[in-house]
This record gives C-alpha cells, structure tokens and sequence, in this order.
C-alpha cells in the first residue's frame, strides 16, 4: 500500500491506495475486453439511460468527496468542486453525442454502396494527472463510453482518493467489467497499463516526460494514443490593450489558481514596452491579495503545492531568477505563519529583468512564479510566444478584436484565447488539446468521439467487372 499525504499538513495520511502490478493490470484489462462487446451492443436508448445513471452516481456524497479531494490534492475546496463537477457534466454531455455516434451514413450510387460508420476501439487506458484528476479523467472517460469503450482507469499516485471514490459509484452503476480502476505509480502499473497489447487507445494527461513513456510502450502493439501534456502558455499584452483592473485580475487567476498548477494557466506574459511599468505594478497590486493556506480553511485563495518535489524544484527556478540578476518579488500573505513550514506552501511570485533563454521562462514552471517580459514589436511577440517546444494554448489581451485575431492565427498552439485565458472558456463544444510537444489529438464533445471511435467502411461494388486490375 502507500500512504497519500496531505500537501497542507504534509505529516498527515489522508489515505491509503494500492499498488497494481502487471497481473493486477492483466486482469482488469481482461474484465475491460469481457465487457466490451456487451457495451458496444447497446441501444442509443440504453446508452443514453446508462449515462444518466453513471452521472447520477457521480454525484453522490459530493461535499465529502470534495472535501477529500482538498485534503489529497491541495487545492481550494471550490476548485475541488469545480473538478469533482467535472464528471457529471461530461458524462451528460457526451449523452447528447450518443445517436450521432451512432448514425451510418448511406451513401448508394451507380458504383454500388457505401455504408461509413464507427466502431468503438475497444479497451481505453485513461491515464491522469494529479492536478484535475476527476475533470482530467473523465475528459477522456466519458466520450468512451458515449462511444461504447470500456475503460481502464489509472490515478495518480499522489491523489487518487476522490477520483477512486467517483470510479467505484460510477461503476456500480453501469455493467460489470465497463469501468475498471487500477491504482499504482507510473513507471510500474502506468506502463503495464500503455504496453498491454489488448489496450487499443491510451488516453495520457500528464507531463511531455511521460507522454513520451507512454508513446513508447503502446507503440509496441501500434495502440493509438491521445496525449494531452504540458504548457508553457504565454499571454500577449498588446499596445492596443487597456490596463486595468479586469485585465490584471483576469491574468493573475489564469496563472495562480490551483498555485499555477494548471496545464493552461499562463505562464510566461509579454507586454508592450509602453505598458510594462503600468503592468507590473497593477498585477503585483492584484496579486498582493492572495491569501496562500490550507485549502480547507475558506479564508485561503491559492493552497499548497502537491509535494516538498515540486516545492523544491519551483524554489530552485526562483532561486535561479534572482541569481541571473532578475528583480523577484514575493506577494500575498500566508494564513497561518505557524504552520508555514508544515505544508508545501509558496506565496506568489512575480518575476522582471530575467531573458527569454532563463529556466523560468523556458521552463514550465507550474507553480506560482510568473515571468514577465516586454516587447516593441508584434512580431517580436509572436517570435517569443513561439519560442517554446511547447503549444498548448495562448492568449492576446486588446481592445482591438480584429487586431487580436489576427495576431492569434500567428501563434502556435492547440487553442487561443483573446481578452480571457481560463479553465472554462474552452467548454466541451470547443477542441481542446496541444501543439508541438504538448500533446496529440483533441478532446472535448465531437472531437473526443472521433479520438475514441474507428471510422468502418462497408462497400459493395455494381461496378467491380469495371474495376481497375492487373493487366491482362
Ligand atoms: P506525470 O506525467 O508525472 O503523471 C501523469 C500520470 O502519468 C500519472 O498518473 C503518472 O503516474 C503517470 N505516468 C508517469 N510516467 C508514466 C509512464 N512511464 N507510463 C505510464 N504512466 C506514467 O504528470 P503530473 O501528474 O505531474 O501532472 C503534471 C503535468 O501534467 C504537467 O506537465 C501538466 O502541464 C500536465 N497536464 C496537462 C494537461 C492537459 O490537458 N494538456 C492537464 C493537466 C496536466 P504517477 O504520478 O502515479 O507515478
């Protein structure tokens, strides 16, 4: 077993979670294949009713599970609604998809006919980050089943509690064998889970280092893969853009909620030269609010990050930031000063006069550090935006919205934003996924079906004696 430690008072087991070999993972992939027929036969009625079902189930015992999640994952309760909230709403919006999934498209004509339809993969690995990992998860849990996939599903080890609580109701809701959970860490029950042969899509949400794992060990059996992985977002801040309060506030939540551990918060900002000052001392006027405490406690703004790791290798860049020359400022205010030292905690930070090639801004960060760097040109902007072998999303702040649009088509990543830059503003109805090294594939409504469905012809020919063949 190993124990799940609360970020807030990092002494204290919030829980236990097992370990799942390579058997264990063997025989829930099994019960996923066993399934799966059986799941892929349903009606659009049935499906539509069995969705229903699983949604309901989701949100039983919502408070305690939410509160569960805080306590494993660090975040503000409200965020921990917010995620938890995640899994209903998906599994009710991919119900809608169910009889387009299910349509066939006839198409007879003087050649014959042509019938083109989806088929379900089969078995789907979902494999989730710690961050989001109820939302995260069933982004890619309930377009399977809307699908017809039956589902393997692998929680971080560093918060799979609330998550595991979702997937047993949910599961004791639909048949047996369709949702399957196997707990354990990366390297060992993560990879067993890529590698194994009968898995026909790996869903990953984590970090470019473990998709790259994850590429590597399905690419054994030619098992598709949707990758949805890190960010480095940068946020453009042009001439044509008002600095003002909503403009600063809207940038601080992008990058501190959840302590900036956000796959799309931004990370990096560029603003015009003729704005910088104005910025900087307004977004550090707006960050000096935050209040950094125990998630639970309703007084805190940002909580602790997830582990002493990830507190480490965040100082480690500030540190590096400071030492390069760059003028560091700590903001906000810590809760509980006697209990600092207890939790993974770091109070925001807001970083000037460091260069584009510095670990902050190359790297990505995810934690609550924010480089800001100016620009005099647009294509300066852009240049830097695209400096980065990452392209999750961006965003570009103007009051010109044409203006912004166009500098949007020149940005590389998977979505931009214009005026806004926060979980939410891409829905389900909207693409979702990244860029370069952020990711393969898109999830979310139609193109989260198309990630987890095979495209099936049925042709026959009228016309085969007229077909071309071999010479005589
Ligand atoms: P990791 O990549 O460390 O882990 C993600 C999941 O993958 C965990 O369940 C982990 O297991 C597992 N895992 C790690 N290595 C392997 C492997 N070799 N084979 C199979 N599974 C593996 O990411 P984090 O959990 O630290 O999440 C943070 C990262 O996720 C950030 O880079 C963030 O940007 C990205 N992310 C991307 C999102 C997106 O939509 N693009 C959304 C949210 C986060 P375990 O941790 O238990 O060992």
């Amino acid at each position: 077993m190993h124990a799940v430690h609360n970020p807030a008072r990092a002494r204290d087991i919030v829980g236990e979670s097992a370990l799942a070999d390579a058997a264990l993972v063997d025989r829930a992939v099994r019960a996923a294949a066993a399934a799966a027929p059986g799941w892929a036969a349903l009606t659009v009625t049935e499906r539509r009713d069995a969705l229903k079902a699983a949604a309901g189930a989701a949100l039983e015992d919502f408070e305690n599970r939410a509160r569960l999640l805080t306590n494993e994952q660090g975040k503000v309760l409200w965020e921990s609604m917010v995620d938890l909230a995640g899994a209903p709403y998906l599994l009710r919006e991919c119900r809608r998809l169910i009889e387009r999934v299910a349509a066939e498209e006839i198409v007879d004509d003087e050649r014959g006919r042509f019938v083109r339809r989806r088929r379900p993969v089969g078995v789907v690995a979902v494999i989730v980050p710690w961050n989001y990992p109820v939302l995260l998860a069933f982004n890619a849990i309930a377009p399977a089943l809307a699908a017809g996939d039956t589902v393997v599903v692998k929680p971080s080890e560093l918060a799979p509690l609330a998550l595991t609580a979702v997937l047993h109701a949910v599961s004791a809701a639909l048949p047996d064998g369709v949702i399957n959970v196997v707990p354990g860490d990366g390297a060992q029950t993560g990879h067993a889970l890529a590698a194994h042969p009968t898995v026909r899509r790996v869903m990953f949400t984590g970090g470019t280092a473990g998709g790259r794992e994850v590429m590597r060990a399905a690419a054994e059996s030619i098992t598709g893969v949707g990758l949805e992985l890190g960010g480095n977002d940068p946020a453009l801040v042009l001439e044509s853009a008002v600095v003002d309060d909503a403009l600063v506030t809207a940038l601080r939540n992008s990058a501190f909620t959840c302590s900036g551990q956000v796959c799309f918060a931004i990370k990096r900002i560029y603003v015009h030269r003729s704005h910088f000052g104005d910025l900087v001392e307004a977004l550090a006027a707006v960050t000096d609010q935050l209040t950094v405490g125990d998630g639970l406690d309703p007084a805190s703004s940002i909580g602790p990050l997830i582990s002493a790791a990830a507190l480490d290798r965040v100082q480690a860049l500030i540190r590096d930031s400071a030492e390069i020359g760059g003028t560091v400022t700590e903001l906000g205010r810590k809760l509980d000063p006697a209990g600092w030292e207890r939790g993974h905690f770091l109070l925001p930070h807001l970083v000037t006069g460091i260069p584009q090639q510095s670990r902050l801004v190359a790297a990505e960060q995810f934690g609550p550090v924010l480089p800001i760097l100016p620009f005099d040109t647009e294509n300066e902007a852009i240049a830097l935006a695209n400096d980065s072998e990452y392209g999750l999303a961006a965003s570009v702040w103007s009051r010109d919205d044409e203006h912004a649009f166009a500098v949007a088509r020149g940005i590389e990543a998977g979505t931009v934003f214009v005026n806004v830059h926060a979980a939410g503003a891409s829905d389900h109805t909207t693409p979702f996924g990244g860029v370069k090294q952020s990711g393969i594939g898109r999830i979310n409504g139609w193109a989260g079906i198309e990630e987890l469905t095979e495209t099936q012809m049925l042709i026959r020919r009228d016309d085969a004696a007229n077909l071309p063949g071999p010479p005589a």
